[in-house]
């Protein structure tokens, strides 16, 4: 699938440049485990976990095993920055295409095959940013996540079990 393959190492190489982008801003650096814990998560079609990304990390290095603290401080950052997602119902983490983008993610899961798919919606923006100030909350971190049956499962899956059927 060589399409979807260069489709990929572009929006990867987009995901480094945003975030390379935020860290300037912020005076600090996107560091060489910085960017590969990002290029991980960029690259895997499901949201990780933390020691799913420290297996990713060993396979692609040479350094040491990374140890837990450092991947788990790697990731507040790319959180900070607003490169990554923390997918609070699974504790995962995925890339975010909309770094610098005034919009919010409804993020929607599938229970079956665990993938992730990330629509950003500056509506879903606008009802935030709505009641946030209604409320002088300041946001720190917004997504919406959305639990279900992807369209692939649910086309496996129809023979067996009326997924998403309602009776
Ligand atoms: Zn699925």
């Amino acid at each position: 699938m060589p399409s979807s393959h260069v489709a990929l190492e572009a929006e990867t190489v987009r995901c480094l440049k945003a975030a390379s982008d935020a860290c300037a801003r912020r005076g600090s650096k996107l560091t060489e485990l910085r960017q590969q814990v990002l290029t991980i998560l960029c690259q895997s079609e499901k949201p990780l976990g933390a020691y799913q990304i420290m297996e990713a990390l060993a396979k692609i290095s040479d350094r040491q095993r990374v140890a837990p603290p450092t991947v788990y401080r790697t990731l507040e950052f790319l959180l900070s920055i607003g490169a990554v997602h923390r997918i609070h119902s699974i504790n995962a983490y995925m890339s975010r295409s909309s770094l610098g983008r005034n919009a919010c993610e409804a993020l929607f899961l599938c229970e079956h095959c665990g993938r992730a798919l990330e629509v950003p919606n500056a509506t879903f923006q606008q009802t935030i940013n709505l009641a946030a100030n209604e409320l002088k909350f300041q946001v720190q971190q917004q997504a919406v996540e959305i639990s279900g049956t992807c369209h692939q499962c649910r086309a496996t899956n129809r023979d067996d079990t009326q997924i998403g059927e309602r009776s």
